[in-house]
């Protein structure tokens, strides 16, 4: 059996190979190999900080069953605290109610 940690390192680099692959979730990964997500992230968080890979956070509209993505940042103190979803229309006052999906894209 193969070590977790080798397994996901393999296929993140056979998934960032691809000329059109501009980032990656964790479920992703954790679809294609033999691993929970915990560790999965676990080793993703790793590559992070050996600078092979870096984080994008995306937060997304959770009101009215939309999913809008609202703002995509490198570092998420930078989103702001109020955002109008364009989709639903919702004025957002607390961002604490959206979800913050990671997107996890190869430094190139
Ligand atoms: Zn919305």
């Amino acid at each position: 059996m193969m070590l977790v940690s080798t397994d996901v390192r393999e296929f993140v680099q056979k998934t960032i190979k691809g000329t059109l692959v501009k980032g990656f979730y964790s479920t992703y990964i954790q679809k294609n190999v033999e691993a929970s997500l915990a560790e999965v992230e676990k080793e993703l968080d790793q590559m992070v900080s050996e600078g092979l890979l870096k984080k994008y956070y995306e937060l997304c509209c959770n009101e009215n069953f939309c999913t809008h993505q609202l703002d995509g940042q490198e570092d998420p103190s930078n989103f702001k605290e109020e955002y109008d979803c364009e989709r639903c229309g919702e004025e957002i006052e607390d961002i604490s109610s959206c979800v913050t999906k990671v997107r996890y894209m190869a430094v190139r």
